[in-house]
This record gives structure tokens, C-alpha cells and sequence, in this order.
């Protein structure tokens, strides 16, 4: 079969598209001949070493397809069920092991392109809205990079409990993108201070709590945005990991909470994932939830996918075609 490979960390131009074995299911495991791939910014760490991972590695987090063969054990699914999955490396490629539980029956209504762009940020836009710090009727939160994957699902969600989203993006068009979805006020970060623009919509208060995807470049101010005892929620780093910090800081910027949250965590029991899962696929099936496809790249041109999420010229999902 056909995979992308990284034989070494490093830049884009690790990611190998070339000849490999095609696996056999073991035990509790099923093999998944994939029709689309998703592309997360997390197949950029794994193939960074950000997130190390001992190469040779195949990336990709997340996939749907259709079930080819089943292993011993597996009760879960049959062959030929149309699935999804997230979070089991090795998508980037025509087939792929993974473990049965980790898989979700695709709703007859939903294409296996739209499946593959929802699990892994639908989930993690699920449980940052829904368990980290559920929100609630009458919330403020401050949502970074809202045009993006996991942020265009963040901000519906939010809107559909009822709270008040500031979203950030870095370019006008972008931030179109970001109120379509339901911001109610968007920063040009790039152009603005966003703290002080957090502080005057809020009247001077601060946010309830801010999910921060950004990392580096975004963490102290996203800090200095929060009411007294708001929620700190840094879950990534596109712009680079956040450097270490004094618990003393939590203190002296109003007793607040921060928590450095991963889907993994959220989705480790099968009906935690079933519950997170069918409520995801069934909002985007029933039209509830809208899913931006940026662009659907062919799994030879995985390379050019990473650069262009790399370089921020992204908004919503980017999928692979095998
Ligand atoms: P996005 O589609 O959000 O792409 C990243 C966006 O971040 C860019 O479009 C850009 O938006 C913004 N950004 C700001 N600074 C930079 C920078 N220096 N370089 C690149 N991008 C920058 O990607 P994903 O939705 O796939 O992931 C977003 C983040 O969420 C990642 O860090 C990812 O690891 C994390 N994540 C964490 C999960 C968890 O469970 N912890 C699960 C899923 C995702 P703009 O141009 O508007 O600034």
C-alpha cells in the first residue's frame, strides 16, 4: 500500500509518500481501508519531534473509511461498516490498524470526508466547551485563532450553550469566517492588543475563560485577559509551547485556574468517546453544526498541506485523499 513516511524529524520535506506493507489486524484490532484523512496540527509536532515520536512514523491522527478485515476479539465492528477515528497515529496512508474501540459508526447521512474533518476537533471543541470548563448561558469567552480547525467548532459550540464568544484571528477575512460562526466580537490580534480590546468589550472584567490553542506567543496576555478566578485552557501551541511558570503567577493575576488539557484524557473510556463522538457526528449530520473544508489535498501533496497550515493560510479543516 501507499503511505506517507517520516523517516527523520524535520521540515515538510520529511514526509515521504512512498511503497510500504499493508499491516494484518491482531488481536482487538481492525484494519481501515481510508477514504479521507484529516490533517491536525498535531501531525506537525509528531512530525517535528515537538511531540516525539521515534521515527521511521507514519502521521495522521485522524480518518474514516471503510472497515477491510477485523482481527481476534473485536466486537465493536464488522468488515464493511463505514467508520471514523481519532487520536491512533498512522492515517496518512491507504490502510490503517486501529485498535476497534477507538472506532465510531459514520451516520448513513455524512460523508466520509465530512466524518474525517469533524472527530478530532469536534471532539476536542466538545470537551473544552462541555467538561474543561462547561459553559454556560450568559459566559464570556475568548476563543484564539477562531477561524481555524478546532476554532470555528469551538465558537459554534459555545454559542450553543449560550455564551458570549471573542474570537482572534490574524486577517480580516478570517475574522468573516469567525462571526459567521457565531463570534459576537473578533480581534485582529495581529493589528490589536487583544488584552486591552478583551478588557474594554467586557467593561473592564475579563473573561470567564479563554481557550488558548496558540501557545507561546498568546499565553501571558491570555492570562492577563480572565476575571478573577477565571479558567485558563491551554491546549496547544501553534506558535510554540508555553515556557514554564511560577503557580505564584496564578495568584498575583486573581486566583486563577489553568489547565493544560488533551483529547486523550477526555475520550479514554469507549463511552466517553461514543457519547463526545455521537454527538458530533449527529450535530454535523442534522446541519447543527457547520464543517469549513479549506481544501481536500491528495495524499501526495501531504507536504503542501503541512506548509500551508504552517504558514497560516488555513481556515477550518484540511483533509487528505488517498
Ligand atoms: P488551526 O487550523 O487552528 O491552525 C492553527 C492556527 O493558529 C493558524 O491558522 C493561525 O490562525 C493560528 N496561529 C497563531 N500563531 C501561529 C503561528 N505562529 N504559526 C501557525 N499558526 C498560528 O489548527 P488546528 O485546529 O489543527 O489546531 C490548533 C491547535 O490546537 C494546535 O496547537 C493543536 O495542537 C491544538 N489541538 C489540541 C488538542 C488537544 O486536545 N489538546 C486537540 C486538537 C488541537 P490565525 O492566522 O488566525 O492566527
Amino acid at each position: 500500500m501507499k503511505a506517507v513516511v517520516v523517516h527523520q524529524h524535520g521540515g515538510p520535506e520529511q514526509l515521504h509518500y512512498q511503497e510500504v506493507d499493508a499491516p494484518a489486524p491482531g488481536p482487538g484490532e481492525a484494519l481501515v481501508s481510508i477514504k479521507s484523512i484529516g490533517v491536525n496540527f498535531i501531525d506537525i509536532y509528531h512530525r517535528t519531534g515537538l511531540y516525539h515520536v521515534q521515527p521511521p512514523l507514519i502521521p495522521g491522527m485522524e480518518a474514516a473509511g471503510v472497515v477491510a478485515a477485523v482481527g481476534p476479539s473485536v466486537s465493536e465492528v464488522v468488515p464493511g461498516d463505514r467508520v471514523a477515528y481519532a487520536m491512533t497515529r498512522g492515517a496518512y496512508a491507504e490502510y490503517a490498524l486501529v485498535p476497534s474501540r477507538n472506532l465510531v459508526v459514520v451516520p448513513e447521512a455524512l460523508s466520509f470526508d465530512l466524518a474525517a474533518a469533524s472527530m478530532l476537533q469536534g471532539m476536542t471543541a466538545h470537551y473544552l466547551t462541555h467538561s474543561t470548563y462547561p459553559l454556560k448561558q450568559g459566559d464570556i469567552a475568548l476563543v484564539h485563532a477562531a477561524a481555524g480547525g478546532a476554532g470555528l467548532l469551538i465558537v459554534q459550540m459555545a454559542r450553543m450553550l449560550g455564551a458570549r464568544v471573542i474570537g482572534t484571528t490574524s486577517t480580516e477575512a478570517k475574522a468573516v469566517l469567525a462571526s459567521q460562526a457565531g463570534c459576537d466580537e473578533v480581534i485582529l490580534y495581529t493589528k490589536q492588543d487583544f488584552q486591552s480590546e478583551t478588557r474594554r468589550l467586557t467593561g473592564g472584567r475579563g473573561v470567564d475563560v479563554v481557550y488558548d490553542s496558540v501557545g507561546a506567543s498568546t499565553f501571558e496576555k491570555s492570562l492577563d485577559s480572565l476575571r478573577p478566578r477565571g479558567v485558563m485552557v491551554t491546549f496547544g501551541n501553534a506558535s510554540g509551547p508555553v515556557p514554564p511558570l511560577s503557580p505564584l503567577v496564578l495568584s498575583q493575576k486573581g486566583s486563577l485556574f489553568l489547565t493544560r488539557p488533551t483529547l486523550a484524557h477526555y475520550s479514554s473510556t469507549r463511552e466517553e468517546l461514543l457519547q463526545r463522538a455521537g454527538d458530533v457526528l449527529g450535530w454535523v449530520a442534522e446541519g447543527k453544526l457547520s464543517v469549513h473544508v479549506h481544501r481536500a489535498y491528495a495524499l501526495t501533496e501531504a507536504s503542501q498541506a503541512h506548509i500551508d497550515l504552517e504558514a497560516r493560510k488555513t481556515t477550518g479543516k484540511l483533509l487528505l485523499k488517498p
